[in-house]
């Protein structure tokens, strides 16, 4: 496989560039580093089958060069963070709708088979224990305050199931749930890695809301082979396919047990949701998904448990 990782030196998208290496395959991360790094691919830096691009997925020419060579293109970039889409909404809508549409015309173009990340943010407010693919639940009713990130993405699925259809070729749509592990960084309003830095520093740890809202994390490792597999299996493509961990916890329970195994003397602190986001600010009280289908298509089993998660990222801080 010679793959594009656009986002390859974010969080997943870092972790991906390693797996597909490690596999044998060629890569070539595209990314404008707007909140991933350098440091996220230092570990690849030097390796001949891997090569990192600087630049937009909004600069069509680019994406059209990088894709050229490619067979394969796994579309990660987009405008992520609760702070960057409820500050600046139309940037976020922009990068993520317009970029996915380059992407997806440049994959197209070349012949190259694609998978886009989407998220669990498309079931809208919708607190319902094990959330299914089910289309009907898609951008039901989008939360008011992170409407530009689902409804961009909501559509985002929808530029990739059309154009996979139409040209036959194969396309996957990941919807992650909470997502955790290693390099993923807390400046963006990431919970586990800003309460674990919150930890380690002995600050208080500070729980938006009353902490009762409850949440799902999913371990980047069980996540970023399954990406893989789902792309190789034919029944899996032009579909959504829901990945996450099955853990629930309350995000108090969650500071609980970060205190527990930093050994932390954090005390937490509650701030309201208006004062970490500003007024009109609206969360889930839960968000669980199914992984069914997953199980179904590619024996999809989360591995790893909550507290492995987050000692692997208390180990890599
Ligand atoms: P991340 O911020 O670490 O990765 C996103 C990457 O995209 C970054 O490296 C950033 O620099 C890059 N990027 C942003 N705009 C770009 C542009 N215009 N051109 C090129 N690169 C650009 O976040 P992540 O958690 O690794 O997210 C990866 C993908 O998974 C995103 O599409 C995100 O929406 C999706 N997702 C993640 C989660 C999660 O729990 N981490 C949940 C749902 C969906």
């Amino acid at each position: 496989m010679k793959a594009v990782v656009t986002g390859g030196a974010g969080f997943i998208g870092s972790h991906l560039c390693d797996h597909l290496v490690a596999q044998g395959h060629e890569v070539i991360a595209l990314d404008d580093l707007s909140t991933g790094s350098r440091a996220n691919l230092a570990q690849l830096s030097g390796d001949s089958a891997f090569e990192l691009v600087t630049g937009s997925v909004l600069d069509a020419p680019l994406v059209a060069d990088v894709i050229a060579e490619c067979d394969t293109v796994f579309h990660l970039a987009a405008a992520v963070g609760v702070h960057t889409i409820v500050d600046k909404p139309l940037q976020s809508l922009r990068t993520n709708l317009h970029g996915t549409e380059i992407v997806v015309e440049a994959a197209v173009a070349r012949g190259a088979r694609f998978l886009v990340a989407s998220t669990s943010e498309v079931y809208g407010k919708n607190d319902s224990p094990g959330l299914t693919e089910d289309a009907d639940r898609v951008l039901g009713s989008p939360l008011k305050s992170r409407w530009s990130y689902a409804a961009a993405k909501g559509l985002d699925e929808l530029v990739a199931y059309v154009h996979g259809r139409q040209t036959g070729l194969p396309c996957v749509i990941t919807r992650f749930f909470n997502i955790v592990g290693p390099r993923q960084t807390g400046r963006y309003g990431m919970v586990v890695p800003r309460f674990v830095s919150q930890a380690l520093a002995g600050d208080p740890i500070t729980v938006h809301g009353e902490g009762t809202q409850r949440r799902c994390f999913g371990s980047v490792a069980d996540v970023v082979p399954a990406m893989v597999r789902l792309l190789d299996t034919p029944a899996a493509h032009h579909t959504a396919v829901n990945l996450g961990g099955l853990e629930e916890v309350s995000i108090k329970g969650l500071a609980d047990r970060v205190i527990a195994l930093t050994g932390s003397p954090s005390p937490i602190h509650y701030v309201s949701y208006a004062d970490a986001y500003g007024e009109g600010y609206e969360d889930m009280q839960r968000r669980m998904p199914d992984t069914t289908r997953a199980r179904e298509l590619i024996g999809y089993e989360p591995r790893h448990r909550l507290d492995d998660i987050i000692s692997t990222v208390v180990e890599h801080q």
